[in-house]
């Protein structure tokens, strides 16, 4: 099963102002029995959304979902796999991201290029279909999946959802991504916290019931009270603002502090986040064997070659279509 509590042995380190990009920051508030991440994703990020060349709001829902992916990954043992994948029928119809423990982030998004382009940035990218959570660990790389339906809500709810649904531990997400301007020009930014409430009684980890759904109108559902130090946790995360999760000159440390210095945060060993594609030639090479001749021969371009670009980094590599023969 999956384990997303942090990984790393408990060090208490003093608050700094060290502001390095492209890292995850596990913190634990022990007063009110939280657990958390934030993620700060610079040039690993600009990277990741500089190999393709989409439009910003599908840049940023791709940015967005490789913040969740890397906040969610990073919990992985040391030789683990998390891949979120999104289908559904929006203008964004699939988002993949793929986060290879213990550093490796790579994505991307298909989506309708002519319908963005009439309707605009303002239309419902995601639209409806389902968000899956993929996750592949040990050494024989069990695997665990769950799914949570889109329905308009975007990737923060959906997390939520999921985490109420496969993981039933009462968890806050926030998601941002920015265009900043740099002196090398525009680059994009992202960051994320996530908060966990896992206190050692599961009994206090109750939750509100979702809406009765099929139920017949009228059904009462029980009236559920959350835990108080919950309530608080969720309260004082939620102040944290878009422009903080995503500023270059504000530290992850520092942002903790502002978040819940009140009750004192305690924060663990940092782990690295980079973009990283596992595509190679022989990978492709593999994959090119496994059609039949006449397939392949439908794949030669006008020189002659097979040509393959990889769809997470864009890497476009060449093949001799005697190499198969
Ligand atoms: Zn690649």
């Amino acid at each position: 099963m999956t384990d997303l509590k942090p990984q790393t042995a408990a060090v208490t380190r003093p608050v700094s102002d060290e502001g390095r990009d492209d890292r995850v920051l596990p913190f634990a508030v022990e007063p009110l029995d939280l657990r958390g991440r934030v993620v700060r994703l610079g040039a690993s990020v600009d990277r990741i959304l500089g190999q393709h060349d989409y439009p910003a709001p599908v840049a940023r829902l791709l940015g967005e979902a490789a913040v969740l992916t890397a906040l969610l990954g990073s919990a992985l043992k040391f030789d683990g796999r998390l891949q979120l994948q999104t289908r559904s029928d929006g203008l964004v119809n699939m988002l993949v991201v793929d986060f290879d423990a213990p550093d490796g982030l790579r994505g991307f998004a298909r989506f309708d290029a002519e319908r963005l382009a009439e309707v605009g940035p303002t239309a419902e990218l995601l639209g409806k279909g389902h968000l899956a959570l993929t996750i592949e660990q040990g050494n024989e790389m069990s695997r665990y999946q769950g799914i949570v339906a889109l329905e308009g809500q975007g990737l923060e709810a959906a997390a939520h959802q999921y985490f109420r649904q496969s993981e039933q531990i009462p968890t806050f997400v926030r998601l941002a991504v920015a265009e900043s301007l740099t002196g090398a020009g525009m680059e994009w930014r992202a960051g994320g916290l996530m908060v966990q409430f896992l206190p050692a009684s599961r009994e206090r980890q109750v939750m509100p019931d979702l809406p009765p759904g099929d139920a017949p109108e009228g059904t009462l559902v029980p009236e559920m009270k959350e835990d108080d130090a919950w309530v608080e946790a969720k309260a004082l995360a939620a102040t944290v603002e878009d422009h903080e999760l995503v500023d270059p000159t504000l530290s992850s440390e520092r942002l903790l502090y502002r978040l819940f210095h009140e009750r004192g945060v305690k924060v663990f060993e940092t782990q690295n986040v980079r973009a990283s594609c596992r595509c190679s030639r022989e990978r492709i090479a593999n994959m090119l064997k496994s059609f039949t001749p006449d397939e392949r021969k439908d794949m030669v371009g006008d020189n002659g070659k097979i040509g393959v670009t990889c769809e997470f980094c864009s890497t476009f590599r060449e093949f001799e279509p005697v190499e198969f023969d």
